[in-house]
């Protein structure tokens, strides 16, 4: 999982030259000799679009303005569907909402992720673009998804927040699509406390989201910015000086913090591949999970619950399945979707498949901190809580 993990000297050095060498916190653009010409956030965006190996980069606030601002790059409003699916974070569906648009969820598969058979079966005459989620760091069926959506004509965001630095066929994910779209808060695999970032190989789409982040400003070289030219109007969802120069050093140990994520991620499931009666999630055998969290479901609902309180007992906690539910699961989504066209009354029972796997379903969390002995005392509680259940 986690960035916070690690976030140590390389931040706090990072954070203080900002005093030392650029005279303080400035905008990402703009008072050149004042700065000293450091960028930061500029800087944070090269390298982030240097690491996943594509043409555009965008720095902006949070995770979901970076949905926002690709929903409105990609023109999408009123009388528009847009497809995500039911298992995700609220911000998902919240930024389809943002723009007026409709969401339509699909099931997830056993991937946890969205289910192709049943996004085929959603597509209208309205659909504009599918949000697959690489949920819990595991990539989703890219290929499938992509292909349906190349044949229908219809746009593809990956939201890659829970998924930085998984992989499929050996590609980052959040390269497959249209757009990629990060978070950078505090819960996710690298931090900036709060953050985001659009990355995508098309330029025009790139402008667009640039405008949209910083009230429609052009950057236009050849003038300045109280002169910048303008053809749309935007908001601001600009990105701090602060927040990206802990990007920097974050990014910098993404590697280490999959690698070693991954590794606990998959001892901890070898070890607990010899209890009968668990399942773990499918990850696809062209992708690499990001080790994010460790999904495992049970054959059938009491079992899961007999695990839950063997493991409250042992004083073991889960990762957001199911003490999150509510924040990550349409089933519970009463507030958002009471004017819903299609699932204001039907939102308890609509997905009938992930409602029955998500109820049987326990994640784990899994840290980087578990190291050697650590790491071993605590497969053994876990293995022991979960055999006595
Ligand atoms: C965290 C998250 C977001 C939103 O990111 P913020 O930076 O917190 O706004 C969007 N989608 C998913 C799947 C997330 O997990």
């Amino acid at each position: 999982m986690p960035g916070y993990e690690v976030i140590g000297e390389e931040e706090k050095t990072a954070l203080l030259e900002i005093f030392s060498k650029s005279n303080g916190v400035m905008f990402a653009h703009g008072f050149d000799e004042k700065r000293n010409r450091i960028y930061r956030v500029r800087d944070f965006e090269k390298q982030f679009a240097q690491k996943f190996k594509v043409n555009h980069a965008q720095a902006v606030s949070s995770g979901t303005t970076a949905l926002l601002a690709t929903l409105k790059a990609l023109n999408i409003g009123p009388g528009d569907e847009v497809i995500t699916q039911c298992f995700t974070f609220v911000a998902t569906v919240e930024a389809i909402l943002a723009v007026g648009a409709t969401p339509i969820l699909t099931e997830i598969d056993k991937t946890f992720n969205m289910d192709p058979h049943d996004l085929r079966s959603k597509i209208t005459s309205k659909t504009k673009a599918i949000i697959p989620v690489h949920m819990a760091g595991n990539p989703a069926r890219m290929n499938e998804l992509n292909k349906i959506a190349k044949e229908k004509g219809l746009f593809v965001i990956e939201d890659t927040a829970q998924a930085i630095g998984a992989t499929y066929d050996n590609q980052f994910m959040g390269t497959f699509g249209d757009f990629g779209t990060f978070s950078l808060d505090f819960g996710k695999t690298i931090t900036t406390g709060e953050g985001g970032m659009v990355i995508t190989n098309n330029p025009d789409l790139y402008k667009a989201v640039l405008e949209y982040h910083d009230h429609g400003h052009e950057y236009n070289p050849e003038v300045g910015r109280a002169d910048d030219t303008r053809s749309t109007w935007g908001l601001n969802y600009r990105m701090c000086e602060l927040n990206a120069a802990v990007g920097m050093a974050q990014l910098k140990k993404l590697d280490l913090i999959v690698e070693k994520s991954r590794r606990n991620s998959q001892y901890i499931q070898k070890k607990l591949s010899t209890i009968s009666g668990i399942t773990f999630r499918t990850i696809l055998p062209e992708a690499q999970d990001n080790g994010d969290a460790l999904y495992f479901y049970f054959d059938s609902e009491a079992d899961c619950s007999r695990a839950l309180i063997s493991m409250k007992t042992a004083g073991l906690g889960t990762k957001n399945v199911p003490d999150a539910m509510k924040w990550h699961f349409a089933g519970d989504w009463e507030h958002m979707f009471h004017h819903h066209p299609k699932y204001a009354k039907t939102y308890k029972n609509e997905w009938e498949f992930s409602t029955k796997l998500l109820k049987r379903t326990i994640a784990l969390p899994i840290l980087m901190a578990w190291d050697g002995a650590v790491l071993d005392q605590h497969t053994e509680k876990l293995l022991s809580a979960l055999k006595l259940a």
